[in-house]
């Protein structure tokens, strides 16, 4: 169990995203504060860097996250639309909430 190394930045971690299904808490504390590595957002910042995480990916989206580092790890693959969007949108995204 250890702290993530991307706490204080983390738009998620410092609830920058909706918590609509009131989850928040419990993953906080599942992958946070525990299993990072098991973290959604955690893999594709480590695999790919920062400015590849969406802005929306929440801990628990690992078949996302598998479809994002795939598709970027793949030379002769043509970007998704969905992954062009996120990282355009994270590039447009105000100061701060930066993931
Ligand atoms: S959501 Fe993931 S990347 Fe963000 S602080 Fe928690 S474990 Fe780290």
């Amino acid at each position: 169990m250890k702290e993530c190394e991307c706490l204080k930045g983390c738009p998620f971690f410092n609830d920058k995203m909706s918590d609509t299904d009131g989850l928040g808490a419990m993953y906080k504390q599942k992958y946070c504060l525990g299993d990072n590595l098991g973290c959604a957002r955690y893999q594709i910042f480590t695999r790919l860097g920062k400015e590849y995480v969406p802005m929306d990916l929440f801990p628990n989206m690992n078949e996302r996250a598998k479809t994002i580092i795939s598709r970027s790890t793949n030379k002769d693959a043509i970007p998704s639309r969905d992954l062009i969007n996120d990282v355009i949108r994270n590039m447009f995204s105000p100061i701060g909430t930066r993931k």
